[in-house]
């Protein structure tokens, strides 16, 4: 198996030989046709199995097959309980954008940092990395807008929900288009999770690893 046989563009081959990925791993080979099928994604992973490429991939195969004359505006919401993984999924993004054709601008927006810095750097994004909270202050101040997201990532959905972040969760997807992409991935599948994944999915690819 290799990452061509996985319909990924030369662009982006290029990106994934420079981080010395020889091979795909078990989970990705599994994500990445399904994600660039169109299909929603029940994932159970672990840090450690390859998880973010599994999603990062596809989406950004999907923009290298977009118009690169298309509107610029948010398509990809890619959320996560913590800023660190804020932080390490857009430079994992970035890793990959190195080589690509059709570029794509990416944003990583959470807490602890000034509201004003965040906003100036949003004109142009088309995939943002969120955190819940500060999501929803940069929607309330209008700086954000999610009508027009096609595909959604929910990253470590279990700690989310160890954290606290339902409600604000909940708040996010009422703001989303209702025909849209849904990825989630998480470590565990507990009863809570059970509820978002029926209220998120339709008819998802079983991905177990
Ligand atoms: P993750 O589970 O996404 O946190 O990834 C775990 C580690 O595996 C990271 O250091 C990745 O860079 C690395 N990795 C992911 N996919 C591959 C691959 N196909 N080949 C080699 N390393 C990989």
């Amino acid at each position: 198996m290799t990452f061509a046989s996985l319909g990924l563009s030369e662009s982006l081959l290029r990106g994934i030989t420079a981080q010395n990925y020889s091979e795909p791993f078990p989970i990705q080979q599994q994500a990445i046709p399904a994600i660039l099928a169109g299909k929603d994604i029940q994932g159970i992973a672990q840090t450690g199995s390859g998880k973010t490429a599994s999603f990062v991939l596809p989406i950004l195969e999907m923009f290298q097959r977009k118009s690169p004359t298309r509107n610029l505006h948010l398509k990809v919401l890619i959320l996560v309980p913590t800023r660190e993984l804020a932080i390490q999924i857009k430079e994992v993004i970035e890793s990959f954008a190195i080589h690509l054709k059709n570029p794509v601008k990416t944003i990583a927006v959470f807490g602890g940092v000034p509201l004003n810095q965040q906003m100036v750097t949003l004109k142009n994004t088309e995939i943002l990395v969120a955190t819940p909270g500060r999501l929803l202050d940069l929607v309330s101040t209008q700086s954000i807008n999610l009508a027009r997201i096609e595909t959604l990532v929910l990253d470590e959905a279990d700690k989310m929900l160890d954290l606290g972040f339902k409600d604000e969760a909940n708040s996010i997807f009422k703001l989303l288009p209702k025909k849209r992409q849904n990825i989630l991935f998480s470590a565990t599948l507990d009863t809570d999770l059970e509820t978002i994944k029926e209220a998120l999915l339709s008819e998802p690819v079983k991905i177990e690893i």
